[in-house]
């Protein structure tokens, strides 16, 4: 059986993974604010999360995955101040907040499936689990660490005796968690909202009644009455990316584990970013490209998750047309190859171990690929290889055995038209004829492929 090693941002160590039951695993991920769509940075973080469950169910674990959905409460500023992304998304689109939060919760499920991402075993929104969390603010209304203002009920960060430990603000002087602008009252500036109240004298689209007065869930407080209460007060492993570590994560440290005693998340995975011009890809920074601009530059959904894995997790990965494209064409590649090799059979012992190697070792994807072309340039049969390379995609996750089914049945259907322009075309380049080539390569666009030229030949792909 393989041993998962894996970093864990609360120890700052690479360590083995040991579940709290044995063979089974609670994972918690942080879900998508829904007020517009996900960009793919967004993605990177939900496909470094698949590929941590693809590899734990490889190693034969059982895998209960809670992920939510954040549809009211997570504020424009991070300092409890602002709108909500929800109500400001449904001001901009003339709809409800309800109608916003369907509307976007939709677009995400539906390119978690062009993604191959694994759905998760919960998947659950912020607005259905109001009570849970007036319950977590009751509990540690208890334990005397609430305080009310005007503006809502804060939690006293002064009282955590360990607050900060994700990330070692105490070192930092607590200045990570902090803002400069302080909401009015606030006693510290690391203590954080639990319930904010409905402005007075306006209505919100979303807002319940509570103990303390009309309003609103503050955001941290979702995932900690979620994650408890579908995976227990102690779990295995919760991840997000790198943004939520010194603020969101902290603070359902801190509600959690003050309310329950007891340790919260036993591993803390955080995805590094992925850039867009050297900073952050970010939706409030309005830059950012979605699955649908990735189509219109011919890169499938598919390519980009090709794409992630040429970095490791904790690495940061930027963003150029070029590398997706060059991505793009690597997947190409590959699809084209398997769908040339005959039926699986033996595989080869050898590259799985690699692989398998290579993705328990905190999940080194770039090592991962690299076995997967040095199978693919060896020597061994090519049904050993499609073997070895169909067990490789329970963890890569590109969907090989049907994109290449696709592409052979594609194969069977070109036009003896096309099969012809393109035979003039490879005569048109041994003979060094490369203008009357690249018309070819025109014309043969217009009957709706792109042509590639690889290592094994010219290739033809129906344009989508
Ligand atoms: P949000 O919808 O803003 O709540 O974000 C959803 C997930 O995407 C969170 O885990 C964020 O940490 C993550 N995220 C946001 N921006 C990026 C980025 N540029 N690269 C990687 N992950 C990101
Ligand atoms: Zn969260």
């Amino acid at each position: 059986m393989n041993q998962l090693h894996l970093y864990n941002t609360l120890t700052r160590k690479v360590e083995p993974f040991v579940p709290l039951k044995t063979k089974q695993v609670g994972l918690y991920t942080c879900g998508p604010t829904v007020y517009d769509f996900q960009h793919i940075g967004n993605y990177r973080t939900f496909l470094f999360e698949d590929i941590l469950k693809r590899v734990l169910l490889a190693d034969g674990y059982q895998v209960n995955h809670v992920m939510n959905i954040t549809d009211v409460g997570h504020l424009v500023s991070d300092a409890d101040e602002g709108e909500d992304k929800l109500e400001k998304g449904a001001r901009r689109e003339g709809k409800t907040a309800w109608e916003v939060a369907e509307f976007y919760t939709q677009a995400f499920k539906q390119d978690l499936v062009v993604l191959n991402i694994l759905p998760a075993s919960k998947l659950v929104r912020a607005t259905e689990h109001i009570q849970e969390q007036i319950d977590l603010i009751q509990a540690l209304e208890k334990k005397g660490v609430t305080y009310k203002i005007a503006d809502g009920v804060y939690m006293d960060t002064s009282k955590v005796k360990d607050y900060g430990k994700l990330v070692g603000l105490k070192a930092k002087g607590l200045k990570a968690g902090a803002r400069v602008d302080m909401v009015k009252g606030k006693k510290h500036p690391t203590d954080f909202a639990l319930w904010k109240f409905s402005p007075e004298g306006s209505k919100r689209d979303m807002e319940w009644e509570s103990p303390w007065g009309v309003g609103f869930p503050g955001w941290h407080l979702e995932c900690s009455a979620m994650a408890m209460k579908y995976l227990g007060k102690t779990f295995d492993i919760h991840c997000g990316g790198v943004d939520h570590a010194p603020i969101h994560h902290t603070n359902e440290i801190a509600q959690s584990e003050t309310a329950t005693g007891k340790p919260f998340a036993q591993m803390w995975c955080h995805g590094e970013f992925l850039l867009m011009d050297g900073g952050k890809m970010a939706k409030s920074s309005g830059g950012f490209i979605t699955l649908k601009n990735l189509a219109e530059h011919q890169v499938s959904p598919l390519g980009y998750r090709y794409f992630t894995f040429s970095a490791h997790w904790r690495s940061k990965l930027s963003f150029s047309w070029e590398a997706l494209q060059a991505a793009q064409s690597a997947y190409d590649r590959l699809l084209e190859l398997a769908a040339d090799w005959d039926e699986p059979k033996i595989g080869c012992a050898e590259f799985e171990q690699q692989f398998m190697d290579a993705v328990n070792d905190d999940l080194n994807m770039p090592q991962a690929l690299a076995v997967v072309w040095k199978l693919v340039k060896s020597d061994y049969p090519d049904s050993a290889k499609l073997e070895s390379l169909l067990k490789f995609d329970e963890v890569l996750g590109l969907d090989i055995a049907r994109q290449a089914e696709r592409i052979r049945q594609e194969r069977k259907h070109i036009p003896e038209k096309v099969v012809g322009l393109v035979k003039e075309r490879d005569l048109a380049r041994t003979e060094k004829r490369f203008a009357v080539a690249d018309s070819l390569r025109d014309e043969i666009k217009h009957t709706g492929f792109n042509i590639m030229d690889t290592p094994e030949g010219t290739r033809l792909r129906k344009i989508a």
